[in-house]
């Protein structure tokens, strides 16, 4: 059998297509989300459905080593799960600030630190971060969301030279606007209305959840001496 993927945020988006595509090509997986229920729908075979939330990292480790004494090591983890919520640092909720970093932030680093021991003793697995666009360039009310993004782009890239002479990949993800739930979380109307005007007048929106999950999959087969560190990714059409 082929060897244990480990899919967060997998009931939404991103998440959802990459739990489509990896258990179409076969891997044992193991999704987690809060929204277990979802998972659960999708009726997949030789897959865990973990209800947990990144931030609490003895649930999320759980789910981990539960399911590795089923499927054995997991060999890919990919921290997708992840908030947007837009605002203006003048007028936003200091708890949505504290909620991203939570999540985009320390969601990815419990992920890292929980498997990060066990490739390095194998000298083989692969971590994928999901950073943004907004990880490596500014964009209008996403103040907080930058943060967060921009800390996942560092500590992804401090972490592959970390854990290069042991043959672990980390790559980072990095796209622009594609149309999910992320935006929706989004507190402010007047900002929300905003984005949409932007899509449209823009023409973005061709670009699928499933060209995330394809180019992932891609990265992820390439012989595992090819790291592909960084891609940016997005709609022909975004000019941002
Ligand atoms: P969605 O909102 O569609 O999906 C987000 C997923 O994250 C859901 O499955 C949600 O599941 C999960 N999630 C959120 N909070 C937690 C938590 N605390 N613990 C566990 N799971 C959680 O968003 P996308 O698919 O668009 O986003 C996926 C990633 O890609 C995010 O990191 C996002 O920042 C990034 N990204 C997205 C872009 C876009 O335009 N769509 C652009 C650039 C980056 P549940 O609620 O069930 O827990």
């Amino acid at each position: 059998m082929k060897p244990l993927v480990v899919i967060t945020g997998a009931s939404s988006g991103f998440g959802k297509a990459m739990a489509k595509e990896f258990h179409d090509a076969g891997y044992p997986l193991l999704l987690i989300a809060r929204r277990v229920e979802i998972l659960e729908g999708y009726g997949f075979s030789n897959t865990i459905c973990a209800k947990a939330d990144v931030t609490d990292r003895q649930a999320f480790e759980k789910a981990v080593r539960d399911a590795e004494k089923i499927y054995g090591p997991v060999d890919l983890l990919i921290n997708n799960a992840g908030v947007m919520l837009l605002g203006n640092l003048e007028n936003q909720d200091p708890e949505e600030w504290k909620r991203m970093l939570d999540i985009n932030v320390l969601g990815v680093m419990n992920g890292m630190q929980i498997v990060i021991s066990e490739m390095k003793k194998r000298q083989h697995g692969t971590i994928v971060n999901f950073s943004s666009l907004a990880g490596v360039k500014p964009f209008v009310n996403h103040a907080a969301y930058c943060a967060s993004k921009y800390a996942v782009s560092g500590l992804s890239e401090v972490s592959r030279m970390e854990l290069a002479a042991d043959n672990v990949r980390v790559m980072r993800i990095l796209p622009g606007a594609v149309n999910t739930e992320l935006l929706s979380h989004t507190t402010s109307d007047k900002i929300k209305a905003d984005y949409y005007n932007w899509l449209e007048t823009t023409g973005v929106g061709g670009i699928k959840a499933e060209d995330i999950a394809k180019t992932v999959y891609f990265a992820y087969e390439m012989p595992q001496c090819v790291n592909i560190r960084e891609i940016q990714i997005a709609d022909t059409r975004q000019d941002a």
